[in-house]
């Protein structure tokens, strides 16, 4: 059968055409310490300037040897532009949001004439640029964002899922502002060179909010970058944590391309919910592939692509400990399955 290049091959595969083997990539944060050591671009720094975090995004493929490149390795830049306080992160710990900006309508009124290229989303943007003139040509770039439902909560706080539940006018007016916003991201994403678009959306999860609420406050959100994606001809993943299984055939709506499933969902089930997006994930980011042994690691893979998996990859982010060694033999189980 024909060779592919690895953009190639993640293009087809994510649209459900024939290709020679499974993609071996990762659509959550790749970020490790091993690979800060080899390639010299460390956290926090590498959130924050656009070489370094290209140069951690590359080691990923030189050094661990996804077929893919991805940026960034945080959820928390979207919250910042908009103002919202970050506890900055360390080598090992991502940065995370602490204080929110809008309780109310008015609130929200300030934020709307935002820049989209400033602060740390320029920086992000700038990375995809690097790594597309780099690798471009051969690697799929792929550019990883906040779901409009997980942003609306950085950006409302804690009484986010109070106000969902009270009805709140609040709630699908930033709902709307965060969508408009990451369809407007995505799209500079694309421009910069981006040609799949991770949308990380931990919160929006079936398992906290139930199926009703999704299809009122996530569904439609998601859609609209998924729908916008789609005219650009761009793959979409929707990454959302938790025991999502029963909530698979709404998040199917979305019309992404791909749904990426927390290491607690049945992958056998969970490709029994869905009819067109493809089940990606879903090895156990701290028990297998940070504390596994390799042969731990063979098994649960093995496990999940008997089960049916679309892309064999993590579940939830990498964490920042994984040796180097376990996410290869995981490359190599991927690599070495056909469909
Ligand atoms: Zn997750």
């Amino acid at each position: 059968m024909t060779k592919y290049t690895p953009k190639e091959r993640l293009y087809r595969a994510l649209r459900k055409q024939p290709v020679d083997r499974m993609p071996a990539v990762c659509f959550t944060q790749t970020g490790t310490v091993e690979q800060m050591e080899a390639c010299g671009a460390y956290w926090p720094e590498a959130h924050e300037d656009a070489e370094k975090m290209a140069t951690l995004a590359e080691a990923a493929h030189t050094v661990v040897g996804f077929e893919a490149v991805r940026v960034p390795f945080d959820i928390t830049a979207e919250a910042e532009l908009f103002g919202c306080g970050i506890k900055a992160g360390d080598l090992k710990q991502q940065p995370s949001v602490i204080k929110p900006v809008v309780k109310n309508l008015e609130d929200l009124d300030k934020l709307r004439d935002y820049k989209l290229k400033e602060g740390r989303i320029a920086v992000i943007l700038e990375a995809v640029k690097i790594l597309s003139e780099k690798y471009g040509k051969e690697l799929p770039i792929i550019g990883s964002m906040i779901g409009p439902f997980s942003l609306a909560q950085h950006i409302n706080g804690d009484a986010w899922f109070g106000n969902l539940f009270t009805g709140e006018e609040l709630v699908p007016a930033l709902l709307d502002f965060c969508s408009d916003f990451n369809v407007a991201y995505a799209k500079a994403m694309v421009e910069n060179g981006a040609d799949t678009i991770a949308i990380i959306d931990p919160t929006a999860s079936y398992e906290l909010i139930g199926g009703e609420y999704y299809e009122k406050y996530a569904l439609p959100y998601q859609k609209k970058i998924a729908d916008a994606m789609k005219e650009l001809d761009v793959a979409t993943v929707l990454h959302v944590c938790g025991k999502t299984t029963d909530g698979l055939s709404i998040m199917d709506k979305t019309g992404v391309n791909s749904i990426s499933v927390d290491q607690r969902v049945d992958i056998k089930t969970a490709t029994g919910n869905v009819k067109d997006a493809i089940i990606v994930g879903n090895l156990d980011p701290v028990a297998v592939l940070w504390n596994g042994t390799l042969e731990e690691v063979e098994e649960a893979s093995k496990k999940v692509l008997d089960a049916g998996v679309g892309l064999l990859t993590v579940g939830c982010g990498i964490v920042s400990m994984t040796p180097t060694a376990n996410l290869q033999k995981m490359i190599e189980c991927a690599k070495n399955h056909k469909y």
